[in-house]
């Protein structure tokens, strides 16, 4: 769908307490940049919403203009889905306040914030939900999609925490949701990504964390990557259940806590975050380094947000990247040796594979009490993300990234792959991250609030009857 912008926008500017930003408008470069270095989308306009109802104003305006709309929130997604092309974006990146009520443990996000944001807004009370391992985020689409990090374990999902949203409609209207204001709303906004409207405050609950916590970095060069990630898997399942844990087939980064002769060196990593005292961490990291004495092996105490933080660099804002995801039950040895033999062939350095060992207070909830696209019996989940400095070196890692994919897809499980993983949110792959059932329940709520579609940029619900 694509229109001219008629005379209206001066209506719209004078609705709006934000401003309306057009192509010969200074900031309308800056305001259309999202992570992925390689999306170049020009909107016809971008409403930078300051209030529920700026976002009310830009949708009935583009509404009865006939503009596409997309909604950014951090701008993370890799497709770039936060930026259409020729219609009207609504940038909720000013909507980035966080007010946290220590005694309810409870935060108020707004809806363009970024994790970096909300950590900085609840660490001050030494409180924390569940957020992604990069700091420059979007809690927006990180929520809706489900949302993993190192909290996943010991708080579920950054979804699972949500306790009610406040959220325009696609027929301009502000409504709260909560298990008991528009329930099936509140059931839908948990996994079921930006298909119901836009979300304008995220309230969310929060559990004592830190503000230290303890990282243990283990890495293995690439001549022992299949004893690695066999023992790997084995110790997953020992770790205390609230501890926090990545995997990550990557380059050793220049750190200097890294041996130089590792620096930049293909390898397996295994990172484990505890959130208790330094003895339960240490009792945690020993059976790994018995089993197969890594080549890097540091252990330290930081600050939460630190950690939040530690991997910011690893893929930078601007950067060009490619990513496809999916679920294991189980890691077997026949999917490790796909691994061994698949993950040398990238050509990029920054190129990696995040692999998210999951359990723990995620499998507690059970797979109908959320909209959350997989279930929650899955145990891993499996990222391979191109990351390059620009197309040229990013085309060969996307060709890396799709064989790797297909070579696994024979070992992953039935429920297909993670929504906040994908990078063109085709239909069936979305179909297949809800199954039938959750889809189908989907699709009614979507029928019931936006009919018509209009919040399409994502991946896509379509409503029953359309
Ligand atoms: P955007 O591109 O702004 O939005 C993504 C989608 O959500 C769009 O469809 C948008 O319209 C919609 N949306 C965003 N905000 C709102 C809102 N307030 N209301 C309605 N719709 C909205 N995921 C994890 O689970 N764990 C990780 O550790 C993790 N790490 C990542 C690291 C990097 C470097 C990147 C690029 C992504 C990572 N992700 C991770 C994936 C991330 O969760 C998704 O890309 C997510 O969609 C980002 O949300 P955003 O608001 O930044 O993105």
């Amino acid at each position: 769908m694509t229109a001219t912008v008629s005379g209206g926008v001066e209506g719209l500017r004078a609705r709006m307490s934000g401003p309306v930003l057009g192509p010969g408008d200074l900031e309308y470069d800056t305001a259309r940049s999202v992570w992925n270095g390689e999306i170049d989308k020009r909107p016809a306009l971008i409403a930078r919403c300051l209030s529920p109802g700026d976002v009310g104003a830009a949708i009935t305006f583009a509404r009865d203009e006939g503009l596409e709309i997309s909604v950014r929130g951090g701008g993370h997604n890799f497709g770039g889905a936060a930026v259409c092309v020729d219609g009207l974006m609504i940038d909720l990146s000013a909507l980035d306040e966080v007010t946290v009520d220590v005694g309810a443990r409870r935060a108020r996000c707004g809806g363009g914030a970024t994790l970096a944001d909300l950590d900085a807004a609840t660490q001050e009370h030494g409180l924390a939900v569940t957020g992604g391992t990069i700091s420059h985020t979007g809690v927006g689409g990180l929520t809706l999609g489900g949302g993993f990090g190192w909290l996943t374990s010991r708080l579920g999902l950054t979804c699972d925490n949500l306790v009610a949203a406040e959220v325009v409609t696609a027929d301009g209207h502000c409504l709260r949701a909560s298990p008991t204001e528009h329930p099936d709303l509140f059931w839908a906004l948990r996994g079921g990504g930006g298909n119901f409207g836009v979300v304008t405050t995220f309230e969310f609950a929060l559990a004592p964390i830190g503000p230290e916590v303890h990282l243990g970095f283990f890495f293995w060069p690439l001549d022992s990557a299949r004893e690695a990630l066999r023992a790997i898997r084995d110790a997953v399942d020992g770790l205390p259940r609230g501890a926090g844990s990545l995997v990550a087939c990557l380059n050793a980064p220049p750190a200097p806590f890294v041996p130089e002769q590792y620096h930049f060196s293909p390898g397996v990593a295994f990172l484990i975050v505890g959130f208790d005292s330094a003895e339960e961490h240490a009792a945690a990291v020993a059976p790994i380094r018995a089993v197969l004495p890594p080549a890097v092996d540091f252990i330290t105490p930081m600050p939460y947000t630190a950690l939040q933080q530690m991997l910011d660099e690893s893929t930078p804002w601007g950067i060009f990247g490619y990513e496809k995801a999916l679920y294991l039950d189980e890691f077997t040895d026949a999917a490790i040796d796909v691994v061994v033999e698949q993950f040398p062939r990238k050509t990029s350095p920054m190129s990696f594979t995040p692999i998210f060992p999951v359990g723990g207070a995620f499998g507690d909830v059970a797979d109908q009490a959320t909209a959350f696209g997989g279930s929650r019996s899955t145990r891993w989940v499996f990222n391979i993300a191109a990351v390059a400095p620009d197309a040229e070196a990013l085309a060969a890692d996307r060709e890396w990234v799709r064989s790797f994919w297909e070579a696994l897809r024979p070992y992953a499980g039935s429920a297909g792959s993670y929504v906040n993983f994908m990078v063109d949110f085709e239909e069936d792959r979305v179909r297949a991250a809800y199954g039938p059932a959750k889809y189908d329940r989907l699709a009614a709520i979507k029928a019931k609030y936006d009919p018509a579609n209009v919040f399409h940029l994502n991946p896509n619900i379509r409503p029953s009857g359309h």
